[in-house]
């Protein structure tokens, strides 16, 4: 990684080691010089996923940012004695950078979600975010990758958001990001979140790190991806205690 900040490996994943409010700054300096920046916002599930695909591992590690997205990357830090200040989400990242894109008329891609879901958020961007230009967009059911590459050089993005989820858009990403400097962030589910098609869970939840309960309880479809969460914390003691010895 190619990073102003110090990292702190989990299960082989360096992630940076700083504020919510620093990262963004950073992103709108690397922005504004143009630069070339992929970004990963990181949970338990993708690190697990990674562990067993040594190509998406490999995309991990071309990432610039990989930030500690989900409390489980905060407590596997703490565990393995190497805390990191904060989580670092995909959703959290996008509405600074949104914010700030407003005041200085950035040019946003948007690529993901359903057909309906990304008509809402350009809808609701526009509303919110007046300054913004958004330079192009597509919803995340394509066929043909390439024309939709060539659609996003065409538009000159300062920024391209692809919210098809993991590893579909990290995979897109590294694959493609040599294309045109900009910043390429996968954003996950944020498009739905975005569009008031999902809620975010309240400050109660988040501030008690049981936002994942949240997202539980409203979707339960979730449930077998996060059976994965306690053999994550099983692991990440594991090697603690192997550090320790
Ligand atoms: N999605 C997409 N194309 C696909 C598969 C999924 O655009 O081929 C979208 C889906 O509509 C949803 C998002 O990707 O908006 C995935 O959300 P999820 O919450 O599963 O992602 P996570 O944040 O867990 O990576």
């Amino acid at each position: 990684m190619s990073v102003p900040f110090d990292t702190v490996s989990i299960l082989d994943v360096p992630f940076i080691k700083t504020t919510n409010a620093d990262f963004v700054q950073q992103l709108q300096q690397d922005i504004m010089s143009h630069k070339n920046r992929f970004v990963i916002t990181a949970n338990p599930e993708i690190l697990m996923y990674a562990r067993e695909h040594p190509d998406y591992q490999q995309v991990i590690a071309q990432a610039d940012y990989v930030t500690p997205d989900g409390i489980g990357v905060i407590q596997g830090a703490q565990i393995l004695g190497t805390p990191l200040p904060e989580r670092i989400t995909g959703y959290d990242t996008l509405t600074a950078l949104l914010t700030w894109g407003s005041q200085h008329h950035q040019r946003l891609f948007l690529l993901g979600a359903k057909p309906a879901v990304l008509e809402q958020v350009v809808a609701n961007i526009q509303r919110d975010y007046p300054g913004v230009v958004i330079a192009g967009s597509h919803d995340g059911y394509y066929d043909d990758e390439a024309a939709i590459v060539d659609q996003i050089v065409a538009a000159k993005p300062d920024m391209i958001f692809v919210a098809t989820g993991f590893p579909k858009q990290e995979f897109f990403i590294a694959k493609y990001r040599q294309r045109f400097d900009a910043l390429w962030m996968g954003v996950g589910g944020s498009f739905d979140v975005v569009a008031g098609a999902v809620k975010r869970a309240p400050m109660f939840w988040q501030n008690h790190h049981i936002e994942w309960l949240y997202r539980l309880i409203k979707e339960p479809s979730r449930f077998k991806r996060m059976l994965v969460l306690p053999r994550y914390l099983r692991l990440v003691k594991k090697i603690a205690r192997q550090e320790r010895q």
